[in-house]
């Protein structure tokens, strides 16, 4: 069976074709620049070189029909023809309270999600760009949802409410629902797979640390609380997200610096986080390198983030009433011992030892960096995003 996986962006679409025989990856890539004059596609090959082709791309049909193109003509060719496809999964962001799970995208279940437009209104439209540019080249394809806040919605009500005037919730959906779901969800199955146990019994907290970072705390296989909220703002601290901020501040700054909604919404997700602190790079290798080069603010960024997350493990375990496994996942957590070590230290007490060399010497594998007689049981685990869409839709077609 292949499968086609997109994650449409609103000016991108990311996309893998898996062979399910084996789980393997064809090929995959990426469209960058939708809609501007130097857009480009992006080709990961089978043996792992990369090459660029430039070619303007106006719109997201023309989009999945240039990846399309590529696909099957041309030196980069992996299928003979379209119909070599049996199915597309789309990455899907905003389902609201309405999706729980991975779905089959009839009518009926577009409108439900177009429902939902409000509550990401950057995204969703995307996503829906990228189902209807299918459904014109391949009417007959069957497509899958997979939403990024399906897995959370198993919160319980007081974990997912905000303390605001009920209405709000009643009329606008005002709550959290958290992000990453399919990564949260992939990692904390995979590492049941890996260490030979059961979701069931099991209390884990998974920090998803990349350039977005979210953190949830899942028992019995079931996600319980999450950082992000009605949008990926909330949480920890990021690259160039604030994380969480009292909300007064928020009208202090909006009242001083005399911005609208858009200006605040830009300066506490574009221009905050570490890259906001620091004043040098959303990106953790150049805060370590201002570090080593003495800047303070780099220090101060750094201690902070590992702090924020330390923070939310404590808070999880207290929600879940102990943690047996913390993991971590994402770019920073998946390859940087420091974010690791930062967010573990002092955490002895709640009975997490730390391997300070399996750490130290862990990059984007998964590996136990926990000592043998940890009571806790912490873990790297690379996400992978893709396959858990393209499981998803293989099971609903199959
Ligand atoms: P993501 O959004 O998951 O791609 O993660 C981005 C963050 O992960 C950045 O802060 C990077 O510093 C870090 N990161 C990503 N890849 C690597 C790598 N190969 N080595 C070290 N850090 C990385």
């Amino acid at each position: 069976m292949k499968i086609l996986v997109l994650n449409c962006g609103s000016s991108s679409i990311k996309y893998a074709l898996y062979n399910m025989d084996d789980r393997s990856v064809v090929t995959s890539g990426g469209i960058e620049k939708i809609g501007l004059p130097d857009s480009f596609i992006k080709i990961k090959l089978a043996d792992g070189k990369k090459v660029q082709i430039n070619e303007p791309i106006p719109e997201h049909t023309k989009g999945v029909q240039f990846i399309f193109q590529v696909l099957t003509t041309g030196e980069y060719a992996v299928l003979k023809d379209l119909h070599e496809l049996d199915a597309v999964g789309h990455r899907m962001v905003h389902g609201g309270e309405k999706f729980n799970k991975s779905v089959l995208l009839t009518d009926e279940v577009m409108a439900d999600f177009a429902a939902c437009n409000d509550l990401a209104p950057l995204h969703n439209p995307a996503n829906i760009k990228g189902v209807n540019a299918v459904k014109t080249l391949l009417p007959e394809i069957p497509q899958v949802g997979v939403f990024d806040t399906a897995f959370h919605q198993t919160m319980p009500d007081y974990a997912y409410m905000y303390a605001v005037p009920y209405e709000l919730y009643e009329k606008y959906g005002v709550r959290r629902y958290g992000f990453h779901g399919t990564s949260h969800r992939y990692v904390s199955q995979r590492v049941c797979e890996y260490l030979g146990i059961k979701p069931e019994g099991t209390k884990i907290i998974t920090c998803h640390i990349g350039n977005g970072a979210s953190i949830a705390a899942v028992k019995d296989g079931k996600c319980v609380d999450t950082s992000m909220g009605l949008t990926p703002l909330e949480g920890l601290m990021m690259g160039t997200r604030s994380g969480d901020i009292d909300a007064g501040a928020v009208t202090f700054i909006m009242d001083k610096e005399h911005l609208d909604s858009k200006g605040l919404s830009d300066l506490l997700n574009k221009k905050s986080g570490l890259a906001g602190v620091s004043g040098l790079s959303n990106d953790f290798r150049d805060i370590l390198a201002g570090i080593a080069a003495g800047n303070n603010r780099a220090r101060v960024a750094k201690e902070m983030y590992t702090y924020h997350i330390k923070k939310y493990i404590g808070e999880y375990a207290a929600a879940m009433g102990g943690v047996d496994i913390i993991l971590f996942t994402g770019g920073a957590g998946e390859n940087q011992w420091e974010v690791r070590e930062g967010a573990t230290q002092g955490l002895e007490f709640m009975g997490v030892k730390m391997d300070e060399q399996k750490n130290r010497s862990c990059r984007a594998t998964e590996a136990v960096i926990s000592a043998a007689d940890s009571k806790v049981t912490v873990c790297v685990i690379p996400t992978d995003e893709e396959l858990m869409i393209a499981q998803d839709t293989l099971e609903l077609v199959k």
